[in-house]
This record gives C-alpha cells, structure tokens and sequence, in this order.
C-alpha cells in the first residue's frame, strides 16, 4: 500500500481556525516509541518499520510501527508485546572473555 502525503499548502489552507487534535496524540505516540525497549537485549535503539497490515486500525487515528531493534536485530510490536522476528542476541552484547585472534606470522 502506497501512501501518498496531500500537498501541505492545501492541507495548511484546510485547516486553518481548526483546533489541533492530532497534535498531542502524536507527541503521545512519539513520547511511547521513545519509551520502548528491547524485549530481547534491552536495547533502546529502534528502526521503525511499515506494516501495511497492522499500520491502521480501527478507532486509533495514527499509524503503528513495528520495532527492530539495532543491536540484536530483533522485530517485535510494542502495542501487542508480541516478537515477530527473535533477531540475534549475540550482535546486542560484548563478549565477556575477549576473543583472542590468531596471528599467522
Ligand atoms: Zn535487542
């Protein structure tokens, strides 16, 4: 599904004299993705990502993003709590005994 924003110039002209209600919803929603952490490693570091099947749903105007996590790679939804893709937990965390590499001199 391809979203195409409308001309903010006429969207600027629609809503002129009308109360903002999107507004503090959306610094809601920003202030919830923020919020979220890794279900996995703990992470706070998150890509958003589109789904068109869960993007919108009823009686909730904003969209809803699923989260992948930067470090472990993991893809969960915080609205469900439900983990989508287990990732990998060993990108997320420095190994304790370090890796010692061979020198081939
Ligand atoms: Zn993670």
């Amino acid at each position: 599904m391809n979203l195409r924003p409308a001309d903010p110039r006429i969207t600027m002209k629609l809503l002129e004299g009308r109360k903002d209600l999107l507004g503090p919803l959306a610094e809601a929603r920003r202030k919830f993705y923020d919020d979220q952490h890794c279900i996995r490693c703990g992470g706070t570091a998150f890509t958003r990502i589109t789904d068109s099947k869960t993007m919108f749903v009823p009686n909730d105007p904003l969209p809803r993003y699923l989260l992948k996590c930067r470090d472990c790679e993991c893809l969960f939804d915080p609205h469900s709590g439900l983990l989508l893709t287990m990732g990998n937990l060993g990108k997320a965390f420095v190994p304790t005994i370090p890796i010692l590499e061979g020198t081939d001199d």
